[in-house]
């Protein structure tokens, strides 16, 4: 019979994030599809009550918690022995955890302490004959895979963005308390504080609709044989900042950086989208400025409805890689579109 831990901590506002919601719903599916399972819940956090309380009416029969300050930051040494000691309490089997990048660096060495297996980049779980079976994107997510563990404990953690979000329902939830000794060798590493760019400076934001995609025909010479970059920075920009969309690049146009050319300040390798850069989920996406060639648009593998903007009718995008191309001058067309979102519309 299996005994399913999923794992989660509060944010510093107490409440749990979407990623922790996911998880949860994933565990909980999986608990529906398991029969004779338990399904449990484990918090770690300064105070985990008012997380706990927000999902009470979960099909969690029970709530674990480890509290107290030494639990409020992320940090290897303790978040490994509350996950440990929760483990022990709850006598878990499975372990499902968000990859939140806490989690992400604690469960192979809890899994490793406990002898068991962890499993990351989860992207799917599932219940075929009684055997629980996980899927997960392999060769920058060219190929996905299942596989099947009999090795207990299995820790799972499950990728932000691919489950729906559990809305479990409020009320009050008795946590028990689980207490963890902790020494000074626990409290080598603090974390001194969080650098994170301004608001309006962050231009990757997973949980946007959009994908704004730019190329490198941003920086190229133009009809009239001139570059005009400024004038691409501003629209870019201005349509950031009134759509709220997430923004990708190309390779070649974040590696001009790298080659002193004159380029779009914001971008750097972290917006790359593609073989070699990040694979989002996002329900839309526009490619501006950009060819559409294979290792770019295999990044866009997660993105629902695609369309892009390229001068080149016979670019990458118009073999099958969008659902619509524009073959219109970007520069136009972004202009007009900040001018109806100033209007007042939306995308
Ligand atoms: C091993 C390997 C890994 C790679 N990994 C990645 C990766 O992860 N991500 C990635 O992006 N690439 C990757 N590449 C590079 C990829 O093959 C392409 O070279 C790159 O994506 C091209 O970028 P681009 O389309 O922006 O530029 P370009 O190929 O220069 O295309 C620019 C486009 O802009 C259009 N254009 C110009 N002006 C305008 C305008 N005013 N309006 C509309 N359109 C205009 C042009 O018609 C052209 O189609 C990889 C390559 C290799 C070999």
């Amino acid at each position: 019979m299996e005994t399913i831990l999923v794992l989660a901590h509060p944010e510093t506002d107490g409440t749990l994030a979407k990623p922790a919601r996911e998880a949860l719903h994933a565990a909980a599916a999986l608990h529906k599809s398991l029969a004779g399972s338990n399904l449990v819940v484990g918090l770690i956090g300064e105070n985990v009550q008012p997380a706990a309380n927000s999902i009470a009416a979960s099909p969690a029969t029970k709530y674990f918690g480890v509290t107290g300050t030494d639990f409020s930051q992320s940090r290897y040494a303790t978040d490994a022995a509350a996950v440990e000691a929760i483990f022990q309490t709850a006598q878990a089997t499975l372990v499902v955890a968000p990859a939140t990048s806490r989690w992400a660096r604690v469960l192979p060495g809890v899994a490793q302490r406990l002898g068991g297996r962890a499993d990351t980049h989860v992207t799917g779980v599932a219940v075929t004959d009684g055997k629980i079976s996980i899927s997960r994107w392999y060769y920058r997510q060219r190929m996905e895979g299942a596989l099947t563990r009999t090795q207990r404990p299995w820790f799972i953690g499950i990728d932000p963005g691919s489950h729906t979000p559990c809305d479990c329902g409020a009320g009050t939830a008795a946590v028990q308390m689980v207490p963890v000794a902790i020494s000074d060798s626990h409290r080598r590493t603090t974390v001194a504080g969080l650098r994170e760019p301004k608001a309006d400076a962050q231009t990757i934001r997973p949980d946007a609709q959009l994908l704004f995609v730019t190329g490198a025909g941003w920086t190229k010479k133009q009809t009239d044989g001139q570059t005009h970059v400024p004038e691409a920075e501003k629209l870019i920009l201005g349509f950031l900042k009134k759509s709220r969309a997430s923004l990708g690049s190309s390779k070649s146009l974040v590696d001009l950086s790298g080659e002193g050319q004159t380029v779009l300040p914001f971008l750097s390798h972290l917006n790359q989208i593609g073989q070699t850069g990040a694979t989002p989920r996002h329900a839309k996406g526009l490619s501006t400025c950009c060819h559409g060639e294979e290792p770019h648009t295999v990044g866009w593998r997660f993105i629902g409805e695609r369309r892009a903007i390229s001068l080149d009718p016979a670019c990458g995008w118009a073999r099958g890689k969008t659902d619509i191309l524009y073959v219109a001058d970007a520069f136009a067309v972004i202009s007009k579109v900040n001018e109806l979102l100033s209007e007042g519309g939306n995308t």
